[in-house]
């Protein structure tokens, strides 16, 4: 048995638990002493039973003198008991604990934590958490700084702490793995002391000196990794780097029907330029919704045409991919540029006459590796794709420019740390005449006004506006019970509130079919309000839309409702959002409240990561790109120590075996598993 050492195979104790652990995400014996304690109780107040004070959480150690079980009139069972210790007694109390009188008898040497309250006229010690002492050494639950995790229903911090403590006791062996030359030339402290510190610190400066070390790890780690990916991609050449036909490509751009933003043609002279090299290019693309990423893309599509490579285009769903195909289908036309479509369950292509360009879902990956010419890959919302998808094409022996396009906001340190390998642009500017969408949070009780509203809208429009309705979920299941559903909101909007209007609806559950259909009824003006799950969410262009509205909209985060907000307000005509919440939270409509005046992606993220901690955005990026448990990518002090380190070691990577047995494993368990 060794660290790696899986928990359903780790012994019986363990195996019990297997479930549960997983369900926190505890695979291994190694996951677990890397599982973190969020917090520690304090039970530093030890105190002599002669000296507790009323109300003041303390520690008391001594012998339980008599111990029974007490049944209420009111059918409560407590448990009381009487401790000794050499400076008196005190009567102390468990509510509803039948089994205490089991673990702990008469005679036994316990410690209790509690506080002593009043209760009739006696004086009574109410316990807190108790254990019984063989050796005070191995006092874990009662004394000092106690560790307190995240549990999950029959998986106590109690039990956690148990098992944290004896793998730390064993000689399972933490495994110092990072050159000693960076050791020395940062100090840190041993691993084996770090994770001691962790989880059973002697003082809260402890902790903090542990987390800076196992953080020191995870940031170095990651950013070794992103340099061996970048030293790899490097190694790669191209047969052919592209020729720039100016002219060719200003004729091309000069014959869309708007100009470019400046920072568009920023970004296409950033790419343009790659593709000039004999490295592939690495680059991503980041813009807010509507920033106009599919134009820039386009461009660097033509020009891999124009030096006789062909290009695919992969977006993460097939209704998008459909857009996608619609739209660059329109703008390649008169060009002469074959465009095809292959989705899971759309084909316009045959193997025998491959088109310049195809577009398509994931589905498309397997048939692009076959490509002779394959000379770009342009992947739209690159967080959909795994790591996997892209290193097959680069299996098959193809070596194709890469670019990945993303609205999602990903702070500066995290992309120093995780996307190193890669190049940035940003669309920084957005379209001319794009307006602001006026949003509100409507309460409910303005809810019926507001169906009114928008009925009245559609109508003055001359049935020229369009509506898209957002729910969260599809049924309505037991434990969402106040959660509209798409198909209940269907229904009832259809026959009441928009009675006359027509109404379709759309969610993740129909088939594609039936999905692109409707999907074309909008976009045909043949329906003026589409109910839908967030499927909308990425990408969807219906330009007439111009009120979105959100139902439970506290139960997205303001990066998403900002993604879905970004699907109305295309057109010349005035946009809005209406956020529907029944929230009484005052946190949760201040969170919601902020989208009425905030109009930037960036400044939403910033604003999430405010109000609801760095839990949810990064929260879910730090742990799905680099399943960081302790480290931070606001720490911008330790990104920095942790970068010079990464940058020295990857020059003799070869020279630490272990070290870059860890990187490998590491880089293999952030492949996502889409
Ligand atoms: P996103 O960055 O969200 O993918 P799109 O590429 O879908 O944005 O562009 C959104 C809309 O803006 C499209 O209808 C597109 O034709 C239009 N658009 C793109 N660039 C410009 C521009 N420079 N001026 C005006 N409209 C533009
Ligand atoms: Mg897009």
């Amino acid at each position: 048995m060794d660290l790696l050492t899986p928990i359903r195979e780790a012994g019986l104790t363990y195996r019990l638990k297997a479930l549960k652990l997983e369900k926190l995400g505890i695979f291994t014996l190694s996951d677990l002493i890397n599982y973190i304690p969020f917090r520690y109780e304090d039970y530093t107040n030890n105190v002599n039973i002669r000296d507790l004070k009323i109300d003041q959480l303390s520690v008391i150690k001594g012998t339980m003198l008599e111990l029974k079980n007490e049944y209420t009139r009111r059918h409560f069972v407590l448990q009381k008991g009487i401790i000794q210790d050499t400076t008196g007694q005190v009567s102390c109390v468990w509510f509803n604990q039948t089994y205490i009188t089991r673990v702990i008898k008469p005679g036994d040497t316990v410690a209790l934590v509690g506080k002593l309250e009043f209760s009739g006229r006696t004086r009574t010690f109410q316990v807190k958490d108790y254990e019984a002492i063989t050796d005070d050494t191995q006092s874990i639950h009662t004394q000092g700084l106690v560790p307190v995790y995240s549990e999950t229903k029959g998986l106590s911090s109690k039990w956690l702490r148990n098992r944290i403590f004896d793998l730390l006791k064993s000689d399972l062996g933490i495994e110092e793995y990072l050159p000693s030359d960076v050791i020395t030339t940062h100090t840190l402290e041993p691993l084996t002391t770090a994770y001691w510190k962790i989880h059973f610190p002697k003082e809260i400066a402890q902790s903090q000196k542990a987390r800076e070390r196992l953080a020191f790890n995870e940031l170095y780690l990651a950013q070794l990794g992103a340099l061996k990916r970048r030293e790899e991609w490097e190694e790669k050449r191209l047969s052919t780097p592209f020729e720039l036909n100016k002219k060719a490509i200003k004729s091309f751009i000069s014959s869309l029907p708007f100009t470019l933003t400046q920072s568009q043609q920023k970004a296409i002279d950033e790419i343009l330029n790659d593709t000039k090299k004999s490295v592939p290019m690495n680059r991503l693309l980041q813009g807010d919704v509507g920033s106009g990423k599919t134009i820039v893309s386009a461009v660097a599509m033509y020009v891999a045409h124009l030096n006789g490579m062909q290009s695919v285009l992969m977006a993460p769903t097939e209704i998008l991919a459909n857009q996608h195909y619609e739209t660059v289908k329109k703008l390649f036309e008169p060009l002469d540029v074959s465009v095809g479509l292959l989705t899971g369950s759309k084909k316009t292509v045959d193997s025998t006459n491959p088109p310049n360009i195809l577009i398509g879902t994931h589905a498309l990956l397997h048939k692009a590796a076959n490509f002779e010419k394959l000379g770009l890959v342009v992947i739209d919302e690159q967080q959909r794709f795994g790591v996997k998808q892209r290193s097959l094409l680069r299996e098959k022996g193809t070596n194709p420019h890469f670019l990945t396009m993303t609205a999602t906001p990903i702070p500066r340190t995290a992309l120093l740390v995780l996307y190193k390998d890669l190049e940035l642009s940003v669309l920084s500017d957005m379209p001319k005449g794009r307006k602001q969408i006026k949003t509100w949070l409507v309460p409910p009780y303005k809810r019926d006004n507001a169906y009114k509203w928008i009925k009245e809208q559609i109508i003055k429009s001359n049935y020229e506006d369009q509506v898209f309705i957002v729910c969260p979920f599809i049924e309505e299941s037991e434990n969402a019970a106040t959660v509209k559903a798409a198909t209940v909101e269907f229904e009832h909007l259809s026959k009441k509130e928009f009675k006359g209007l027509k109404v379709g609806l759309l969610h993740g559950k129909m088939k594609i079919r039936e999905k692109d259909e409707i999907l074309q009824q909008f976009k045909d003006k043949k329906l003026q309000v589409l109910i839908a799950t967030p499927v909308v969410e990425v990408g969807i262009d219906i330009p007439n839309a111009t009120i979105m509205v959100i139902e439970a909209a506290e139960r997205f985060g303001l990066s998403q409702l900002h993604q879905l907000r970004g699907r109305v307000g295309r057109n010349d005509r005035a946009a809005y959002c209406l956020l529907f919440s029944d929230s009484e939270n005052e946190q949760v409509l201040e969170r919601l409240k902020a989208m009425e005046t905030a109009h930037s992606g960036f400044e939403l993220a910033e604003l999430d990561l405010k109000l609801r901690g760095p839990g949810d955005m990064y929260g879910t990026m730090q742990h799905g790109a680099a399943g960081f448990k302790v480290a931070n990518f606001s720490d911008f002090e330790l990104v920095d120590k942790t970068r010079e380190s990464a940058e020295r070691t990857i020059k003799n990577l070869q020279d630490h075996p272990k070290l870059l047995e860890k990187i490998t494993s590491i880089q293999i368990s952030t492949i996502s598993p889409d």
